[in-house]
């Protein structure tokens, strides 16, 4: 495989890509003027008809990145028949989920608007006629979940025999869900002569083992290397007795001014009580589990998504498949079971050069949770005390101050008297019986947190560049704007080194 490295902060105009004028009129009206290292690497060489194996995340540009210069080899078949027999399938894009394919299609739909390049989503969960209707008429390109694709082509909707292009993105995510199976009797449909593109988070083996069965000779492109992926994520962890988390909630909300949080924990039952007595507490919550459907999840999205809900409170599984980046902050309300839901959860937020909150409040019982997390991220993680802001004066009366508990891997025969120091005299806090963080290693924590400035509205809005208008998709909803790729950077920190990955969705 030929490696192309990249120079990750490379900036070049979409005017030297010689792009066929409508489709550098759609490029303009969504605002993008520079293209995005995945873009400025990729789009070259998916021109000249290679395969590419691409290392990018969604939030990088990597859309655009395969579909303009798809796009701009599709415009050799563009024609204004009304016949479908001149409008066959020859692009093909596969996405793990429906929300991904859906936000994936819109895109498509803005790029070719000035075309007679005609494109359809088709996926699961939703009535096959009107997807049916729409692929007999005729399309260009088609993005699809492979799910639905195959009931498609069983109900010979979908004939695949002249399809050019495919693009597989996602693809780790399409093999975590287990779609490898079906891929693989896509793959079988298409012909052999065509130009394929994947897409993933990682190259693990079997990705390794995906593109060398159906790639020819591809490019291999990396924006960035999946251990060395940066990011903008304040980690903090905080300890922090059950009884008191919700309170550490709402204080971190109010002291660092942010709108709006996912709260993850690790039960559907945690899940709805915590979600209630958030409400009680006077914040605007919902609360995402398995046993919501698909039409309350993608409801609970769309008023997250406007500014109505404060608070998403959700599983790992639930939060799957949504398509929601760039929140502000990410609240553990529990430790995840599974280290690695630790990186999905964390990369919710700080996407796209914003900055980004996570904080994980570690119970005294975590110990088990929080040492197989420091050896995924291969770090020790400092836990800090957290101070009630309307318990002070009381507990300065006393003498006292709520040092949640001790640090779940402090030395137990260490000093734990600070509830013993009553008749402290005086109004300093006494010694903390955790381990204070010391002045961290990593630059990104000597950079104070900024909140977002557009206050009203939620901070990836407000970081986003105003484009054209996005239509609203007859299938899902309103979309999320031009995330913030030029947004000045912050320095980077190294976050959860060999787990960082793409840390989006499921398939459901
Ligand atoms: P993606 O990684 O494809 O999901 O893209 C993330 C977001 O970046 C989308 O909202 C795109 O509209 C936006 N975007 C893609 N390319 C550019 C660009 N060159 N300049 C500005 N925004 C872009």
């Amino acid at each position: 495989m030929q490696a192309l490295r990249l120079l990750a902060h490379m900036t070049q105009s979409f005017s030297n890509l010689n792009l066929a004028p409508s489709l550098a009129r759609a490029v303009a009206e969504m605002g993008y003027e520079n293209m995005t290292p995945i873009q400025a690497q990729a789009i070259p060489v998916v021109l000249q008809g290679r395969d590419v194996m691409g290392a990018a995340q969604t939030g990088t540009g990597k859309t655009a990145a395969f579909s303009l210069p798809l796009l701009q080899r599709m415009l050799a078949h563009e024609n204004a028949s009304t016949s479908p027999a001149r409008h066959p399938v020859r692009a093909l894009v596969l996405l793990p989920t429906r929300e991904l394919a859906d936000q994936v299609a819109q895109q498509i739909k803005l790029y070719a608007k000035y075309t007679e390049l005609r494109s359809a989503v088709v996926f699961g969960g939703m009535d096959m006629k009107p997807q049916t209707l729409e692929l007999k008429k005729g399309v260009e390109v088609l993005v699809a979940t492979p799910g639905r694709l195959l009931d498609h082509i069983e109900a010979k909707n979908a004939v695949l025999n002249q399809v050019e292009y495919v693009v597989l993105d996602e693809a780790d995510r399409m093999l975590d869900i287990g779609f490898l199976p079906d891929l693989q009797r896509i793959l079988s449909y298409l012909p052999k002569q065509r130009t394929t593109l994947l897409f993933s988070a990682t190259f693990s083996p079997e990705i390794k083992r995906l593109a060398n069965s159906y790639l020819q000779d591809p490019i291999t492109i990396e924006v960035a290397r999946p251990n060395e992926t940066a990011s903008t994520v304040e980690q903090r962890f905080y300890a922090v007795n059950d009884d008191d988390k919700r309170r550490a909630i709402k204080q971190i909300l109010q002291q660092r001014g942010i709108k709006q949080a996912f709260v993850f924990v690790n039960s559907k039952l945690g899940c709805a009580r915590l979600a209630r007595s958030l409400e009680r507490e006077g914040l605007v919550t919902t609360a995402l589990h398995g046993d919501k459907s698909q039409d309350e999840r993608l409801k609970a999205l769309e008023a997250f998504k406007k500014g109505e809900v404060d608070l998403l409170v959700a599983t790992d599984v639930a939060a799957r498949g949504l398509d929601i980046k760039d929140v502000p902050a990410v609240f553990n309300f529990d430790i995840p079971f599974n280290a690695e839901d630790y990186v999905h959860r964390i990369g919710r937020t700080g996407r796209a050069g914003a900055s980004g909150l996570a904080v994980s409040l570690v119970s005294p019982s975590d110990g088990r949770l929080m040492a197989d997390l420091e050896k995924l991220l291969k770090k020790k993680v400092e836990i800090e005390g957290i101070e009630f802001e309307s318990d002070l004066p009381d507990i300065r009366k006393q003498g006292r101050i709520n040092d949640g508990h001790r640090a779940w891997r402090e030395d137990e025969s260490r000093d734990s008297s600070a509830s013993t120091r009553d008749s402290r005299s005086d109004s300093r806090p006494p010694r903390r019986e955790y381990s204070r963080p010391s002045r961290p290693a990593d630059p990104f924590f000597d950079r104070p947190y900024e909140a977002p400035s557009e206050q009203a509205k939620p901070a990836w809005e407000a970081a986003a560049k105003s484009t054209a208008p996005r239509g609203l998709s007859a299938n899902i909803k309103p979309k999320r704007r031009v995330a913030a790729l030029f947004a000045a950077q912050p320095a980077p920190v190294p976050v959860p080194q060999e787990a960082a990955q793409s840390l989006e969705t499921a398939e459901s």
